[in-house]
């Protein structure tokens, strides 16, 4: 009897049909391209940038499946059929009954709190994503953070802390939490999943005290797979079927369909209060356009309409999350700080262990982002001091981390790129101790890290 083979390879569940051809330069050129963006990655252009982990948001690869749909797509006004497609596919993969589309993720969410958020009512989440807290706060509401625990340790380090949000409630009253918020995976923590026992605590909670709850769905199809492989009973459950159960426990969510949604571009508000829904409608009308279309073409409704299955199929996942495990493993084997376990969709580096010689206010992350498009062409992005060190009466204190976030576009990269990767981060971390910090010699009072110039110091 002949031994099932087993491979240790990760093979991309794909063939590559269409190839998008990327640029290498030598350091020398990359130096100057840096010069000239102001040693601010953000500034660059994306031709200069061998491997570009900045964000996982709209920069996947269609299938051919997807593709083939965008030729025939209607792109009627009113009663498109790419809209029914896609409010099909929103009901079967979710559940819920009234699908609202929208151009991207964040205006489901304006929508959604432009309804429900009155001045100093309070909203909390296992972790706002920023965009999320943005649109909370411009309705006059308090965006608060319930994380469970730290960003090293467990399976499920993205669930929500429920004794704090039972004593949030009581302490501050249901009448002023107009809704609870889960966001899955926990894209602010990490992107680290959320487990369904913990899903099905808040869901109990919210109940209890007659309190709706929404899912800030972006990454529910990683969320998914870390279910199946992490939580005990649903080794044998398909990822669609765990995507259902999840959604079962809501009464709407926000989504944008750049993540999972396997598109470039839109997003929705689904939900199933008729009365809400209805006024959500007519405000979706006036800011994104008419409610069987809101913003997307006919053919960014296929793609998605497609893509929310493609995301759920499981040897895309295994690829997709095994390629992020299979980077965070060899780094945490060589001794490089980063999360771990890693999450769904990116690495983060720990810069502020890695250049315990630059202060946080000279920005280790950026100096070490930096540092890896010097010596190889990758793009990625600061989470630290750049990114939040910026108080609004204009002075600055140190964050909370120093990260390195490197996001990963869906489809697009190969295990020989992860191996690249992985030979450019060591090559940075053999040689920190020749990086230096930067200074800020340009800056914008709000989103500074977008388009602030800097010098090394
Ligand atoms: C990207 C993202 C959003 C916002 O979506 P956009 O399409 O960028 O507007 C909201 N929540 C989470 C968790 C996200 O990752």
């Amino acid at each position: 009897m002949l031994q099932p083979f087993q491979s240790n390879t990760i093979i991309e569940p794909f063939r590559i049909r269409t190839v998008e051809p990327i640029r290498f330069t030598s350091m020398a050129h990359r130096e100057d391209f840096l010069k000239k963006a102001g040693y601010n990655p953000f500034l660059l252009k994306a031709e200069d940038v061998l491997i570009d982990l900045l964000t996982d948001s709209g920069t996947g690869a269609l299938s051919s499946h997807q593709m083939g749909s965008m030729i025939s797509s209607d792109e009627s006004y009113a009663g498109s059929s790419s809209f029914y497609k896609l409010e099909a596919a929103v009901r079967d993969v979710m559940g819920f009954k009234y699908v609202i589309p929208t151009h991207q993720g964040r205006a489901a969410e304006n929508i959604l709190f432009s309804r429900l958020a009155r001045p100093d009512d309070i909203i909390p989440s296992n972790g706002h994503f920023d965009t999320t807290r943005a649109h909370i706060e411009y309705a006059g509401a308090v965006a608060v953070d319930l994380p469970c625990a730290t960003l090293k340790a467990g399976p499920f380090n993205g669930n929500m802390n429920t004794d704090a949000l039972e004593k949030l409630i009581m302490e501050e009253g249901k009448e002023k939490i107009p809704v609870i918020m889960m966001t899955i995976t926990n894209n602010t923590g990490g992107g680290q999943p959320v487990s369904m026992s913990n899903l099905q605590k808040v869901s109990a909670i919210a109940s209890k005290y007659g309190i709706p709850f929404f899912i800030d769905a972006c990454r529910f199809a990683e969320n998914a797979w870390f279910i199946k492989t992490r939580e005990k009973g649903y080794e044998e459950t398909l990822p669609i079927d765990i995507a259902r159960e999840i959604f079962s426990l809501a009464d709407g969510c926000t989504m944008s369909a750049k993540k999972d949604g396997m598109s470039n571009m839109g997003g929705f508000l689904a939900l199933n209060d008729e009365k809400l829904a209805q006024s959500c409608k007519s405000l979706g009308i006036l800011t994104e356009g008419f409610s069987t279309y809101g913003g997307m073409a006919g053919y960014d409704m296929e793609t998605v309409a497609i893509g929310l299955y493609e995301s759920l199929e499981e040897d895309y996942l295994r690829y997709r999350i095994g390629s992020l495990q299979y980077i965070g493993k060899k780094l945490n084997e060589c001794g490089i700080p980063l999360i771990y376990p890693v999450g769904g969709h990116a690495i983060y580096l720990d810069a502020g262990q890695i250049l315990t010689h630059v202060p946080p206010l000279q920005y280790p992350g950026w100096s070490f982002n930096v540092a890896l498009y010097l010596l190889g062409g990758v793009r990625g992005c600061e989470i630290g001091s750049v990114m939040f060190g910026s108080q609004p009466d204009g002075t600055e204190k140190p964050a909370s981390h120093e990260l390195v976030r490197l996001a990963f576009p869906r489809r697009v990269y190969t295990q020989s790129h992860a191996d690249y990767l992985i030979e450019v981060i060591l090559s940075a971390y053999e040689q920190r101790k020749k990086l230096g910090g930067y200074r800020i010699i340009e800056e914008q009072p709000v989103l500074r890290h977008f388009s602030c110039k800097l010098l090394p110091l």
